[in-house]
């Protein structure tokens, strides 16, 4: 087995672990990346392009900008976490300019808050190489390790390139698996399984949010592609009739008016409106967006095409890790999150991130918790047991608590999809529809849990399905404790929002799963 020492773990390879390398390694902390896939290419980073919430530092508008966003956060957002993300994000992104080719913003100046993808993760791989970080492409890692008293000192994975496992000891570790999609087909997601949530409630962490999963992409039927394009699309039914499905500012009327029209057959979208100048645009900064319709012989802004939405979970949801200080700690010593694994709330409260706050926050907590785990791992530099057994904390899929039987994954898959991301289940939520989602999802883990064990390779996928599961238990069980309506959280039962769910639910656990309200954490727990 390969062992590795080093002060800061980072897991993940997208841009939230980009920035906790290099903030940690700035510090002069030995750091080291671990990615299931290459980082550069896997996660949502590299296809997303993100643009990020980019605010010049002037008082008014700076405030501005809070306020507006705070207006659309339904309560849950914190606006000293949104001028921190804001400041971090125009102090770091001009660091990677001896990397990145920033390009003009046709008024003599630089254009520096929307990135091109995978240019920008090649530019935070070769600054943080250059600060003496080691990456491990396609080292996922299975596992945290604990030491006696409960903090994280290591992490075990499987080195899909030498076919062997591997294990590192570390000062402290960086979540930053990325959120998770539920194998939706979202663009990019391949990789993002909820691994990271999963691995911290094992250790004993929180996560927060986890009800605001209702987040969709409209895309060719075949294909996940970028969402821009959609500026001013027309949609038809399938005998061409127009359908009145209104704009993206108001992306709950938009996703409901689709669902009905989905529910009644094909839907095919037609972007001869699409603004002028928009396909030269997309031709210059997404140009895999116009491949995916010309391998089919279709010209995107000519031809109508079917279209379909790709849930995204987590991913422009908002839930993830709750984190308990401004550096981005979870309640588990040793343990940070960062970027979507991280939950979202204090940036983008009930609504969704995308579009500018998540890349922003992926960049800033990153930043936060690479510095946070750099100084939680100074702790043990000097600790002279370097040979402290550690406890290996993964359950599902590694340690069955029966026998191990063969476990059909792809249906477990299938149920987590099913509950999670049908548009029924999904936008018009309710205490029966969510209660028989939850006995279907705890049967399925429970199969899990006692009978399923991969060996080798076969770990890591047995492991992603464990993690999807546990997530959509996780995602159900907060939307059951949220018993009203709030930002993409939409209750049949509870129409109205209710100013006594002002406030996050949080949520953890394995086998029984313990959502509350957390100011009323003391005094009442929901289940
Ligand atoms: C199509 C699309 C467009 C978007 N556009 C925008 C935008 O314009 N603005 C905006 O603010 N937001 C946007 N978003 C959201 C934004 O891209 C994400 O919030 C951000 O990229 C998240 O970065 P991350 O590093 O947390 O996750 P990711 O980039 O997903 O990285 C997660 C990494 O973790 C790795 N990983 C997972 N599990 C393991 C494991 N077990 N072991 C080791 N590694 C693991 C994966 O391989 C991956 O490298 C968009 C999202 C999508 C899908």
């Amino acid at each position: 087995m390969n062992k590795i020492i080093t002060d800061v773990l980072v897991i993940g390879g997208g841009m939230a672990a980009g920035w906790a390398a290099i903030s940690a390694a700035k510090t002069g902390a030995r750091v080291v990346i671990a990615d299931k896939g290459f980082m550069g290419t896997s996660g949502v980073t590299a296809p997303a392009g993100p643009n990020h919430w980019w605010v010049p530092p002037e008082p008014d508008l700076r405030r501005s900008a809070v306020e507006r966003r705070l207006e659309s956060a339904f309560g849950l957002a914190d606006p000293v976490w949104m001028e921190r993300i804001i400041d971090i994000t125009w102090q770091s992104i001009p660091e990677i300019a001896p990397w990145y080719p920033f390009s003009g913003d046709g008024k003599g100046g630089t254009f520096r808050s929307g990135l091109r993808g995978p240019e920008y993760l090649r530019a935070l791989r070769q600054y943080a190489v250059q600060l003496g970080v080691t990456i491990l492409d396609q080292h996922p890692v299975l596992e945290l390790l604990a030491r006696q008293d409960g903090s994280i000192g290591g992490v075990a994975g499987y080195d899909r390139l030498n076919d062997r496992p591997w294990s590192a000891r570390t000062g402290a570790v960086v979540m930053a698996t990325g959120g998770c999609a539920f194998r939706s087909g979202l663009l990019g997601s391949h990789n993002n399984t909820g691994d990271g949530y999963l691995m911290g409630v094992e250790a004993g962490a929180e996560l927060s949010g986890m009800e605001f999963c209702v987040s969709y992409s409209i895309s060719p039927a075949w294909l996940s592609t970028r969402t821009l394009p959609y500026t001013g699309a027309r949609y038809f039914d399938a005998e061409g009739q127009l359908l009145s499905i209104p704009g993206w500012d108001k992306p709950r009327d938009y996703l409901c008016k689709l669902a009905d029209a989905f529910r009644a057959g094909p839907v095919y979208a037609d972007l001869h409106e699409a603004p002028v100048g928009l396909p030269a645009v997309i031709r210059e900064i997404q140009p895999a967006t116009v491949a995916a319709f010309e391998r089919r012989g279709l010209d995107m802004f000519k031809d109508r095409f079917e279209v379909k939405l790709f849930g995204e979970g987590t991913i422009r949801g908002i839930g993830g890790l709750r984190i308990i200080d401004d550096v981005c700690a979870t309640s588990v010593p040793g343990l940070f999150a960062a970027g979507d694994a991280a939950t979202r709330e204090h940036i983008a409260g009930a609504t969704s991130g995308g579009g500018a706050q998540n890349a922003a926050w992926a960049l800033s907590s990153g930043v936060l918790s690479g510095r946070g785990a750099a100084h939680e791992a100074k702790k043990y530099r000097k600790i002279p047991d370097q040979n402290e057994k550690l406890k290996p904390l993964g359950s599902a899929g590694l340690r069955p608590s029966g026998t191990v039987r063969t476990v059909d994954r792809k249906a477990a898959i299938q149920v987590t999809q099913k509950e999670i991301l049908d548009l029924d289940r999904a936008l018009w939520r309710s205490e029966s529809k969510l209660n028989s989602s939850a006995s279907l999802l705890d049967a399925t883990w429970s199969e899990m849990r006692t009978s399923l064990r991969g060996e080798g390779l076969e770990a890591v996928s047995a492991r992603e399905t464990a993690a999807m599961v546990a997530t959509a238990r996780w995602c159900n069980a907060s939307a059951l404790a949220r018993k009203e309506s709030r930002g993409m959280h939409v209750r049949e039962d509870y129409s109205q929002q209710n100013p006594e769910y002002q406030s996050r639910i949080i949520t953890g656990g394995l086998d029984r799963l313990t959502p509350y309200l957390e100011k009323t954490r003391s005094t009442e727990v929901i289940s």
